[in-house]
């Protein structure tokens, strides 16, 4: 047995998604780090030890333009690339690979840690070290830094350390949450076990072992839906344990949930109602998921009015839009339904006041600890969630570790300011980097989009319900034309709503609204008439009201800013309101109702450079002519006078629209997104005038790329000239970020 010393900038304990983001952020930060987690393997509950697919701020698709960014986007990009189809083991190699690429973290698996060194009164504590028993190695390894991250998800280092924490649900009345119970209690989510099931291709018997469960004598066939091909997380509800203590009584959850699993198990192979003769069992989890346990307290504690309100914190450091989602006590047993949840009107935003203790000057945390209230945790838990979480706090440590700062001392706008330069997830914020040259360059391109339509119409979409099309607004809509097919003579009614917050594609405030004498006739173009000139850029919202008589046609493609959406009923059990839910892209996802629009310059040059990287209140980026009109689109960046560059990053559009989900989920029907630049080349322009190649890419698959010429370039022009696309008919460019040698 061996004792060790380690000594980092930053110590992160818990290698679940929380931990990881956290780790890499503060690693390319040029930090060092320690990363630690008990588990052989990274990822936590995402990772092939427990299986639960990765969901965020797009809750299924529900949000629009919502997927994270960040470090988690990253990852999800490159494992649509690697693992389309959702193979558990492939993720966990995705996970580690993008650890083993930062040279600066120290990764330390199998690694238990049990012991913490703090030091100073309650309301002052400060750790000076925590010490892990490396399994299989007979290591026994104390961490000092200056700074500590608990990324445990039970929080048990923060626990350790004395920093002030929750188990539980808070009284109604602390932070007035509707959803909260009357009194505060001891309960939590439960923890779960999954299993994945195979088709053998020959009859299997199965014998159940005697801990299987007769499950005919409990409401789980009645209440639950079992089918014999489903796997890992949609057996999400096979819960239990949030009236027992999830940490404490871990092994005897873990017992009843094995009891539960081979008798539902027993239940599809022996009861004869299942097709299931060749269903083998392929994998059956061991190591509980856990849900919930401990929640620190922060400077301040995220609660349902947040979410729900979508509060505009001015120190937002990461976004959510899951719903709150939140399930009966009894977990498995519970006869009432496995869940409710309920959503915001868009996505919300998390503060950094949330991310460090309130009492324990050198620890910050992220994941399912953070400081929120039962209720907002129920939203703020799922792992992209936590994900950009992990992000923004592991670049705080980095910045407070640097700068010899405490956690609460950090200057939001300096965090805010490295976060958008590391493309965090981050909404409504502008960069205004002094360090990036680009935005204060001139821009042009060789062309871009400027009326956008849709004329191609591949299909009839019959009015049945209401449809809505949400459109960019820059500065004005004007010119708006429909193609619709009318059965008979007929009047169409068009609402014009503001969703009022940039993030928000749902009708909030009625603007204006029209009513069109439609003749009866096939492929007519109707002039909606429709003007609007609001104070800033923003969306529209139009809302094509339900009529018999009439069919929109779609087209078969995605086209960069618009989303087409169509109104179902909320269902008897669903909350209400919900406007998020009303409004689904279901059979409309990456198509387009056929429209014309008037000029806008929601697609202009300048977009690439006006320092936002996601789409907020409109697309925020340069898009070009279609390339048959354009083959080999450019886009330059101009100064007064000659700048040297060291750096220039290309961020191309990697479609936060499309909601990528790490394992089985759903099928997205592509390995690299299309709107993503393939073959691109960056040129620097000579004093003769003549361009120069300074960088090329090629067979490009990711959002963001960082290139660094040999020596720094002295110039007064840069282009980026596109080469090709992933599959868009026209070039896309989030942004062009340029600093000098060095930055
Ligand atoms: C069954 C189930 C279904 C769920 N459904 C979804 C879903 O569909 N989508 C979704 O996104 N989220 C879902 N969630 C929630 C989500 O999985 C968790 O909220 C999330 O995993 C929390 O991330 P984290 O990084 O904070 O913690 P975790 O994922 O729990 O990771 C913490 C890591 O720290 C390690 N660790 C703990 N203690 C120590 C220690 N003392 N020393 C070293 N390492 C330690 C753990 O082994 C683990 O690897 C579900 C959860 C469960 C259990």
């Amino acid at each position: 047995m061996r004792n060790e010393t380690a000594r980092h900038d930053i110590t992160v304990v818990g290698g679940g998604l929380a931990g990881v983001c956290a780790a890499i952020a503060a690693a390319r930060l040029g930090r060092t780090v320690a990363l630690i987690n008990n588990r052989p393997v990274l990822g936590g509950n995402s990772s092939s030890e427990v299986r639960v697919w990765v969901c965020g701020a797009t809750g299924h698709g529900r949000n629009h333009h919502a997927r994270e960014g960040g470090i988690m986007g990253e990852l999800l990009v490159e494992n649509q690339y690697r693992n389309p189809d959702g193979n558990p083991y492939y993720w966990d190699a995705v996970i580690l690979d993008a650890v083993r690429a930062e040279p600066g973290i120290t990764l330390y698996l199998n690694t238990d840690v049990r012991e913490v060194e703090a030091e100073g009164p309650d309301d002052e504590r400060r750790i000076i070290s925590a010490t892990g028993w490396m399994m299989g190695s007979e290591r026994r390894i104390r961490f000092e830094s200056p700074v500590f991250l608990d990324c445990t998800g039970d929080g048990l280092i923060g626990h350790l350390a004395g920093a002030h924490h929750r188990i539980g649900r808070e009284a109604r009345s602390e932070f007035e949450e509707a959803w909260a119970p009357e009194s505060a209690d001891g309960i939590t989510l439960g923890s779960t076990l999954l299993f994945y099931t195979k088709d053998a291709g020959h009859p299997v018997k199965f014998v159940p072992p005697d801990f299987a469960k007769d499950i005919s004598t409990t409401s789980i066939p009645q209440r639950r839906i079992i089918k014999a091909g489903d796997n890992g997380c949609a057996y999400w509800w096979i819960e239990f344990g949030g009236e027992l203590d999830t940490v404490h009584d871990n092994e005897r959850i873990r017992d009843e949930l094995w009891s539960v699993i081979y008798g539902i198990w027993d239940h599809i192979k022996n009861s004869g109602e299942f097709d299931a003769a060749n269903m083998t069992l392929e994998w059956v989890g061991s190591v509980p998921g856990k849900r919930e346990y401990r929640r620190f307290l922060g400077d301040y504690v995220l609660h349902q009015g947040d979410i729900l309100g979508q509060t505009e914190f001015a120190d937002r450091v990461a976004f959510g839009g899951w719903s709150i989602d939140l399930h009966p006590p009894q977990g498995v047993y519970a006869t009432a339904s496995g869940a409710r949840q309920l959503y915001a009107d868009g996505i919300y935003h998390i503060p950094y006041r949330s991310l460090y203790s309130v009492n324990t000057g050198n620890l910050l945390f992220a994941g399912r600890n953070i400081s929120a209230s039962h209720v907002a945790f129920g939203s703020t838990r799922v792992m992209a969630t936590c994900a950009t979480i992990g992000q923004a706090a592991g670049t705080a440590a980095a910045l407070c570790a640097a700068g010899e700062v405490a956690p609460r001392e950090l200057s939001v706008p300096e965090l805010h300011r490295v976060l958008l330069r590391q493309d965090a997830s981050l909404i409504g914020l502008a960069s205004t980097d002094p360090e990036d040259l680009a935005l204060r360059a001139t821009v042009a391109a060789s062309s871009a989009l400027s009326c956008p339509a849709v004329e191609d119409s591949a299909e009839l979409w019959p009015l049945a319900a209401d449809a809505g099309l949400v459109l960019a607004v820059d500065p004005d809509l004007t010119g708006l034309e429909l193609l619709v097919d009318a059965d008979r003579e007929t009047e169409l009614v068009i609402d014009l709503y503001d969703p009022e917050l940039g993030q928000n594609y749902v009708p909030r405030r009625l603007v204006t609204s029209t009513t069109l004498a439609v003749a009866a006739g096939r492929r007519q173009w109707l002039k909606t008439g429709l003007d609007w000139s609001p104070d800033t850029p923003r969306n529209a919202f139009l809302v094509i009201r339900a009529n018999d008589a009439i069919a929109l046609h779609r087209a078969d493609r995605a086209t960069p800013g618009v989303l087409c959406l169509t109104r179902v009923p909320l269902r008897p059990q669903d909350e209400s309101p919900q406007l998020l839910r009303e409004w689904t892209d279901a059979g409309l996802l990456r198509r387009t109702f056929c429209f014309r629009a008037g000029e806008t310059a929601a697609y202009a040059p300048a977009k690439a450079v006006d320092g936002y990287a996601r789409p907020y209140a409109g697309p925020h980026m340069w898009v070009s002519a279609p390339l048959t009109d354009d083959p080999s689109p450019w886009l330059s960046l101009t100064w007064p006078e000659p700048v040297t560059l060291g750096r220039i990053e290309v961020v191309a559009d990697d479609d936060v629209n499309e909601d990528l989900i790490n394992l089985h989920h759903h099928r997205t029907p592509f390995d690299t997104l299309p709107t993503l630049l393939r073959d691109y080349r960056v040129e620097a322009r000579s004093a003769d005038g003549t361009w120069r190649v300074i960088a090329r890419t090629e067979r490009n698959r990711r959002r963001r790329q960082s290139h660094t010429p040999s020596e720094p370039v002295t110039t007064s022009a840069v282009r980026i000239v596109v080469e090709a696309t992933n599959g868009t008919d026209s070039a896309h460019l989030v942004a062009v970020r340029a600093y000098a040698a060095g930055e």
